[in-house]
């Protein structure tokens, strides 16, 4: 699984509070995971070069939030029209606009939003 750059990179930026929130509890400082998350920008997402430590901080935090982000569905996420979770090409999209949706449930809304 190849990390898209430009989600890590907006994850570390404008898009810091979705790192904070997945943070937020469990003793672990937003900054710490925020610099795991600039090594592997500067390594080009390489997570075989970190180190255990913060290879498992990775694991933790910033892989569930580049590979497995629940689509938030219709008005629940059980009702979403797909498979649960949101495709990787639309994780940028989805975090920018604060909309986390899968394809098929934008698509549903997108068909509802014409008839
Ligand atoms: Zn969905």
């Amino acid at each position: 699984m190849e990390i898209d750059l430009n989600v890590l990179a907006y994850l570390l930026g404008k898009g810091k509070h979705y790192v904070e929130k997945a943070v937020q509890g469990t003793g672990y400082l937003p900054r710490t995971v925020l610099g795991v998350g600039t090594n592997l920008i500067d390594t080009d997402g390489n997570i075989d070069l970190l180190a255990p430590k913060p290879r498992a901080t990775y694991e933790k935090f910033l892989k569930p939030l580049l590979f497995d982000v629940p689509c938030q569905g219709l008005s629940a996420p059980e009702d979403c029209q797909g498979n649960g979770r949101i495709e990787g090409e639309l994780l940028l999209k989805s975090y920018r606009d604060e909309e986390l949706r899968c394809s098929a449930c934008r698509a549903a809304i997108a068909s509802h939003a014409v008839n």
